[in-house]
């Protein structure tokens, strides 16, 4: 029996880039003219140049504090009345996709025999370091969860009402997160820690 191409070992160096799972897909459900355009991009090297012309600077919310108070003020001008969070926080165990872009979390717990309701947002850490436009996208999804449980017409009709390009920063978002899942390096920062690429001192 011949052996196929497929059977044949992989190199080592091979190997510790293969992924175990498919990628997600992050363009799922869009227009094909418009995952083509970006795919397109992605092959002949040119998105992280039109993102970066696009957005051409990270923000500044890096942390949970700051994300907090960043959160705090966009709820108090859209969502006033939508009941207290709990907690807010940037999550490294989230995947930003499979988890519907951040989560959002209405716990219930037991205190004192009463069922107490906890909200939570928790944003994925790619986040941290991204243009402002694309934070605020994340935010503006995870508020409008508040009020909104399911990804229906009711919910991205609150989402445009908190950011009007709702749809175009969700789509670029995706665009993103597929060039750095094809091994592009990050636009907006290198990773802080866990990474050790410069030249001995
Ligand atoms: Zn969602």
């Amino acid at each position: 029996m011949a052996a196929g191409r497929a059977r044949m070992p992989a190199p080592l160096f091979f190997l510790s880039s293969m992924r175990p799972k498919p990628p997600p897909n992050y363009l799922a459900g869009y227009p094909a003219h418009l995952v083509d355009a970006v795919h397109r991009l992605i092959a002949d090297g040119s998105l992280g140049k039109a993102l970066l012309q696009k957005y051409p600077a990270a923000h500044a919310v890096r942390t949970d504090k700051a994300l907090y108070d960043y959160v705090q003020a966009m709820k108090g001008e859209y969502l006033r009345n939508a009941g207290q969070l709990s907690k807010v926080a940037y999550d490294s165990k989230l995947r930003v996709i499979s988890q519907a872009l951040g989560t959002h979390t209405a716990i219930s717990r037991v205190q004192g025999g009463k069922l107490k309701a906890k909200r939570e947002i928790r944003v994925a850490t790619v986040f941290r370091e991204t243009p402002p436009d694309f934070l605020r996208m994340i935010v503006v999804h995870e508020l409008a969860h508040l009020r909104e449980r399911e990804h229906d017409k009711a919910f991205y009709q609150l989402c445009q009402h908190m950011a009007p390009d709702y749809f175009q920063l969700e789509f670029d978002l995706r665009a993103y997160l597929l060039y750095l899942d094809a091994g592009g390096p990050p636009l907006w920062g290198p990773p802080e820690i866990g990474l050790d690429v410069g030249p001995a001192d």
